[in-house]
């Protein structure tokens, strides 16, 4: 059984994890952590207590319990730091979280090496979007005039999603670099042709109802296509934190996307 503690254990994600962990025959949880502890992580999720409570000191959390794993779904201002907390600890993170930058990235792989403690990020842990990028990645060497919009729910802090810019830096492997659009096109409003990822426009939209949802539009002579994806809820992404909760243990350095997972 796989030791995992819960970093952002209160959250939206955090609970959604209490819960698939718990459910899985292959993982045990030994620890919860927020920001604000003392709660029961059964009694928070509905299901009577369990003696797991959340606690708010992390370092603390990963001494006295030692997980092999820490999930972490928190905000893109804590993080990194969590990240690093837990490699110096000999924790491997599986990190939700998203907003992480490019040089952040590169320090955690250099201290998932420096401490030989495996690290996983994935922008996105539901297996729909993972086969949506793959399949933009594959179409945009036909089709390489493209645009993404994404849709999250109003809570989101971070714009564009890491699965909008995960799937831009997808496309822009096979994709000669090019600008879009009119080269004489003027802004009326700003941010009217929204953020920019090596010529490719990505477009954000919160609202509530939404969850996580992204369209990925590619246009041609005389045609359009369309790969969308839609997370109806929290538990599409369940089934990816558990894989990589197991997988974890035999990769080495830091592993981005859950695509470098699947077969
Ligand atoms: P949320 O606001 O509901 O939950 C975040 C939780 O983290 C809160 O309970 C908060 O108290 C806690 N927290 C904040 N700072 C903390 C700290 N320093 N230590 C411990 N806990 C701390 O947010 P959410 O909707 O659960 O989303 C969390 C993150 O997961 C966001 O970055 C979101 O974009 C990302 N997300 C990723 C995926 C994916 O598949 N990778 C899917 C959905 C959401």
């Amino acid at each position: 059984m796989v030791k995992v503690l819960v970093n952002g254990a209160c959250g939206r994600m955090g609970q959604a994890v209490l819960a698939a962990v718990l459910a899985d025959d292959g993982l045990e949880l030994v620890g919860a952590v927020d920001l604000k502890g003392g709660m029961d992580t059964g009694e928070l999720i509905g299901q009577g207590k369990n003696g797991i409570l959340v606690e708010e000191d992390l370092v603390a959390a990963l001494a006295n319990h030692k997980p092999e794993v820490m999930v972490d779904f928190t905000r893109p201002d804590v993080v990194f730091d969590n990240v690093c907390t837990a490699l110096k600890a000999k924790v491997s993170p599986v990190v939700g979280t998203t907003g992480l930058s490019e040089e952040q990235k590169e320090k955690i792989r250099k201290l998932s090496e420096e401490y030989n403690t495996p690290a996983f990020i994935a922008p996105n842990f539901a297996i729909g979007a993972v086969l949506m990028m793959l399949m933009s990645k594959q179409a945009a060497k036909y089709m390489p005039h493209v645009e993404i919009i994404e849709l999250h729910h109003d809570n989101k802090l971070d714009a564009p999603s890491g699965t909008a810019i995960q799937t831009a830096a997808m496309i822009s492997e096979v994709r000669e670099s090019m600008k879009q659009g009119h080269p004489d096109e003027k802004e009326k409003l700003a941010g009217a042709r929204g953020a920019e990822y090596d010529g490719m426009h990505i477009h954000s939209v919160r609202l509530p109802g939404y969850v996580a949802h992204q369209e990925v539009i590619f246009g041609g002579l005389g045609q359009t296509l369309t790969i969308r994806h839609d997370s109806m809820n929290r538990e599409s992404f369940m089934p990816g934190v558990v894989l990589a909760c197991k997988r974890i243990g035999g990769l080495k350095g830091l592993t981005v996307g859950l695509d470098k997972l699947l077969d």
